[in-house]
This record gives C-alpha cells, sequence and structure tokens, in this order.
C-alpha cells in the first residue's frame, strides 16, 4: 500500500499543479486546449478523438463543467 499510495499522491500532486497552469492560460488540462486526445497504444492507427472532458472546445471554462 505504501508505494502505491505514495506514486498516487505524487501523481495527484502533479496533476494538480498542471490544472493551476492550465487555468491560468484558460485552457483544458486534459488535452492542453488542442480539443483532441490522442491515446497512443489503443489507438494508434486511428484518428484523435474529441476531447471528452471540454468536448472538443480546449476552452478551460468548458473542462470545469
Ligand atoms: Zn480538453
Amino acid at each position: 500500500m505504501g508505494l502505491f499510495s505514495a506514486i498516487s499522491e505524487w501523481s495527484n500532486g502533479r496533476y494538480e499543479k498542471k490544472v493551476a497552469k492550465m487555468r491560468e492560460l484558460g485552457k483544458c488540462p486534459d488535452c492542453n486546449g488542442h480539443g483532441i486526445e490522442v491515446m497512443p497504444y489503443e489507438h494508434f492507427f486511428s484518428s484523435p478523438y474529441e476531447c471528452p472532458s471540454c468536448a472538443g472546445t480546449g476552452q478551460f471554462s468548458d473542462w470545469m463543467k
């Protein structure tokens, strides 16, 4: 549990920092404002799909909804 918990806290902290930065930029933190997400593993040969977090707008305000 200890190691997993530590990694989990570490990645949560990183994500929060990223969210704070992207909020300043006004961009969706999940797709970096691109509006699309690319999954390099499962969808390697398929085209990118619309970011589900911001519905493809890339706006932080939409990500908040
Ligand atoms: Zn997005």
